[in-house]
């Protein structure tokens, strides 16, 4: 597969905590560890570059998408009853 300059860039992500660019499509890393046990960055990079934390505020992201999807089609079933419901 072919991937353009803008797609790449698009993807391209830097994690700053770590020090290192990963792809943000497939959440993994480019930049391999280096050999340094004593390395502050790769001895304490995760597999993938997504945190915890992270992780956890975007699962409270879609929780909360989740409930104004919800609430949105309230309204549409609201809206239709206004227009359609009542003759
Ligand atoms: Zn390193």
């Amino acid at each position: 597969m072919k991937i353009d300059e803008k797609t790449a860039r698009e993807w391209l992500k830097y994690s700053e905590q770590y020090d290192a660019y990963y792809d943000g499509k497939t959440m993994t890393w480019i930049e391999r560890r280096c050999e340094d046990p004593s390395c502050e960055f790769c001895s304490t990079r995760p597999i993938r570059p997504v945190l915890p934390d992270q992780e956890e505020s975007l699962v409270n992201q879609i929780k909360s998408l989740e409930k104004q999807l919800q609430s949105a089609q309230y309204r549409i079933i609201e809206l239709e009853q206004q227009i359609y419901g009542s003759k």
